[in-house]
């Protein structure tokens, strides 16, 4: 078993990432397919395994090679019977079996989780979790995604929406729309666009003089860039930012108590500039035993998490 890779793949609404890696969860080669989600994406999964036997027929291996195939897909997974809920991005109905279909397309065992949960077992395993076997994940990047890991498992739930962070109601009042149909969401306001109407929302209820009003266009970026740099309407909004994701977080903390949050995605390219403040909030609403034994940090496998956590599903289930 020693030269075997472990195939990871993060299926994502425009993009699929491939990757094999050793068993020490090192990446070996990686690349990436665009999704066809036409016809009701009936090609995606037959599309991932042509590319897989292509990659390996270029690499003149054989597919002995592999362990397995791990599978991080968008939308609540029912983990043991390896059944996807619900994919509305890439057009599939209601339960796709979507572990059978891997299976049957590749001819390898097959193992399926919600992206956002692989993005944690990622981080987990090769990322800023460093083996933290109690972790939570949460990934602000177009949407808010996030992953609760208790005792080195993550946390499905009855139907596999546990660890739906993004869906934790910060606004309770006058909040607005979230995809999922709620208000007030966190996604509504810690995303990438929800930064942004943030900001807006700021701009327009005052007249401070700011950096940001002579922009022609506003992304987190430059808010953060503002920021750092001492504007103080750009540092109100980092701190409106922080104490929704820090309220968040500490309850979030308060449940679980885990060694570690870690926080990725492209909004967390802020580094310390978002992480000083959501940790002064962190440790306002947090339970003293929870502050002083819960760290957070920024993510650090970047693109690769989802990957790396695909991989570390074959791993954990074949081995
Ligand atoms: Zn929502």
């Amino acid at each position: 078993m020693v030269d075997k890779w472990l195939a990871g793949v993060d299926l994502g609404g425009t993009t699929t990432k491939i990757a094999f890696l050793n068993e020490c969860g090192e990446i070996q080669h990686k690349w990436e397919i665009p999704t066809d989600k036409s016809e009701s994406g009936k090609h995606i999964i037959g599309n991932i395994a042509k590319s897989i036997d292509v990659k390996l027929e270029q690499l003149d291996v054989t597919k002995e090679k592999l362990v397995g195939i791990g599978m991080g897909a968008p939308g609540p997974v029912e983990k043991t019977r390896g059944i996807i809920y619900e994919a509305i991005n890439l057009g599939w109905g209601e339960h796709t079996p979507l572990k059978d279909l891997i299976e049957m397309e590749t001819g390898l065992p097959a193992v399926i989780d919600n992206d956002a949960n692989c993005a944690a077992l990622g981080e987990m395993w090769k990322g800023a979790g460093h083996g933290a076997k109690d972790l939570v994940c949460i990934t602000l990047g177009t949407g808010v995604g996030g992953g609760v890991i208790t005792n080195g498992e993550i946390v499905h739930g009855v139907r596999g929406a546990g660890g739906e962070i993004g869906h934790i109601t910060v606004v309770p009042k006058d909040g607005y729309s979230c995809n999922c149909g709620k208000t007030g969401c966190l996604e509504t306001v810690a995303s990438a666009t929800g930064v942004v109407r943030v900001a807006h929302e700021k701009l327009q209820s005052s007249t401070e003089s700011s950096v940001l009003r002579d922009l022609e266009s506003l992304g987190s970026k430059q808010i953060f860039d503002a920021a750092r740099e001492g504007d103080s309407l750009a540092l109100k909004i980092v701190d409106q930012l922080a104490y929704y994701l820090g309220l968040s977080l500490a309850n979030l903390g308060n449940a679980v108590n885990p060694e570690k949050i870690v926080i990725g995605g492209g909004v967390s390219k802020a580094g310390k500039t978002l992480l000083d403040p959501v940790m002064n909030y962190f440790k306002r609403f947090a339970f003293p035993k929870v502050r002083t034994s819960t760290d957070i940090d920024i993510a650090t496998l970047e693109n690769d998490a989802g990957v790396i956590g695909a991989a570390w599903l074959v791993k954990n289930a074949l081995h």
